[in-house]
């Protein structure tokens, strides 16, 4: 119980802030106490160093007669408590000593270092335990004299001092310890908020959950909205990734029944050659299955930063030569007139060949699906504000606003093309390279009119 109570961050907070209070505390009263120790001696001082001038007065009219009558006077008129005085020749003998019953064996008479100076002394009085006196030692003439006071009111002022100090520092502690735990539960408010979200995120399947906000601005403020900002990229990441899972399950149902079926008419048919075509076409099937499979791995790769890139040197001018040709077919028999405008200097830039090229042909193959017959589609490469831009436009069907920014999403297709021959998985894929070699891909587009697809990476290596 103690063990999980010290663990709590407001009762740490709390403690450390009525110990840090406290210690205030004990340094402001001791210099407090020290100062008024201090001062209420030297007033003491004061009073015993006029009190020899009147010796001195007695002893310069009367001589040694006169001292010793104005002594036996103070003596009486303050009283044997509260005044001793004893006085000594300078030979050794003792001169005069008052009564002492009240004051008992107290130190011997010891001269000041300097005559002429005064010397003070504190000791305690062995009559009265627990009551101290106040001394000065000084030559009227030269007679050594000792006169001390006991210091009773100065001793019981500090003890109320001390007094006063135990009852202000109940007070300060339990002060301390009450507001340290309400402001310490108070800035931990937001922190226990953070957690009941995330707790009950891990109790339930609903990521919807937000801690909400207070605009104070303050850290706690910045570390929920980072905390709600990490939730909508994990809500929108498991939403992606079931969304994904169903995609490949609808997409993948489809062909694995076309192969069932397949496998089905070779072994029920009677013809070796028929089974052999089947087994080709199931061949095939399962070759398209494995370039989806391949495809998604390496998305997932590119995406966690697991993709090797084998770069090289490579000058768009040649991507773009292959492309035309690789395209030359498909642009004659569709009726689109395929327009390639590679730079007139060479254009080198440092990839992994086969990759990037892989993502201009999945644009290229995108802008040919999606352009009818007498259109055209157009393929271009310059430098610009160090870049390498790869623009291939098409005049197409274009894309509506609303779907451009779907369109990069794992198996996401429209659904003009859902009927067609497209996996969805194309776009994405070319993304997902071009990102891992630190470019991007952007879109431009007008439904009825056209698209612009830009492929744009850096060259940074290119210059040199
Ligand atoms: P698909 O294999 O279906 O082409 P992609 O990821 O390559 O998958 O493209 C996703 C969707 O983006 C396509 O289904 C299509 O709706 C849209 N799209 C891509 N390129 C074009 C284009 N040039 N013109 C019109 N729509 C396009």
């Amino acid at each position: 119980m103690w063990g999980e109570f010290r663990k709590n961050l407001a009762f740490r907070l709390t403690f450390l802030h009525s110990v840090l209070f406290g210690i205030a505390f004990v340094l402001v009263f001791s210099v407090i106490y020290l100062w008024v120790g201090y001062v209420l001696l030297k007033n003491t001082d004061v009073d015993l160093l006029d009190d020899t001038k009147d010796f001195e007065e007695a002893n310069a009219g009367g001589g040694m007669a006169g001292l010793v009558a104005y002594i036996d006077a103070e003596i009486e008129d303050n009283g044997p408590a509260n005044m001793f005085l004893r006085a000594m020749r300078t030979d050794g003998n003792i001169l005069y000593v008052s009564d002492n019953t009240q004051w008992g064996d107290i130190p011997p008479l010891q001269a000041p270092s300097d005559p002429r100076v005064p010397a003070f002394r504190s000791f305690a009085i062995p009559e009265r335990p627990g009551l101290s006196a106040r001394s000065i030692t000084f030559y009227v003439g030269d007679i050594l004299m000792e006169l001390a006071v006991p210091i009773e009111w100065e001793a019981g002022f500090m003890a109320e001092l001390r007094h006063a100090f135990s009852i202000g520092v109940a007070f300060t502690l339990i002060l301390a310890v009450s507001i340290g735990w309400f402001m310490a539960n108070r800035s931990l408010s937001g922190m226990k908020e953070i957690e009941k979200v995330a707790r009950s995120i891990a109790g339930s399947t609903d990521l919807g959950k937000r801690v909400p906000l207070k605009g104070s601005g303050d850290e706690l403020d910045s570390l929920a909205a980072t905390f709600n900002l990490m939730l909508g990229r994990i809500e929108s990441s498991v939403r992606e990734l079931s969304d994904m899972m169903d995609n490949i399950a609808h997409d993948l149902k489809t062909p694995l029944a076309r192969i069932r079926v397949m496998a089905e008419t070779g072994i029920e048919g009677r013809d070796v050659e028929d089974a052999r075509g089947s087994l080709v076409q199931i061949m095939d099937e399962v070759d398209r299955f494995h370039a989806i499979l391949n495809a998604i791995l390496d998305i997932s790769e590119a995406r966690t930063g697991l993709l090797q890139l084998v770069t090289a040197k490579v000058d768009v001018r040649d991507l773009l030569d292959d492309a035309e040709k690789l395209f030359a077919d498909a642009a004659k028999a569709q009726a689109i007139h395929f327009h390639v405008s590679p730079p007139v200097d060479p254009m080198p830039i440092e990839v992994d060949r086969g990759r990037i090229m892989q993502a201009l042909l999945n644009i290229l193959d995108n802008a040919f699906k999606f352009t009818p017959a007498g259109g055209a589609v157009f393929l271009r490469a310059w430098v610009g504000e160090g870049l390498a831009h790869i623009c291939v436009s098409d005049t197409g069907v274009g894309i509506p606003k609303g779907e451009i920014s779907k369109i990069f999403e794992r198996f996401y297709r429209s659904d003009r093309s859902r009927s067609g021959a497209g996996r969805g998985i194309g776009l994405s894929l070319a993304r997902a390279f071009v990102e891992a070699h630190g470019g991007s891909i952007t879109v431009e587009s007008e439904v009825g009119r056209g698209s612009t697809f830009c492929i744009r990476l850096p060259i940074e290596y290119a210059t040199g």
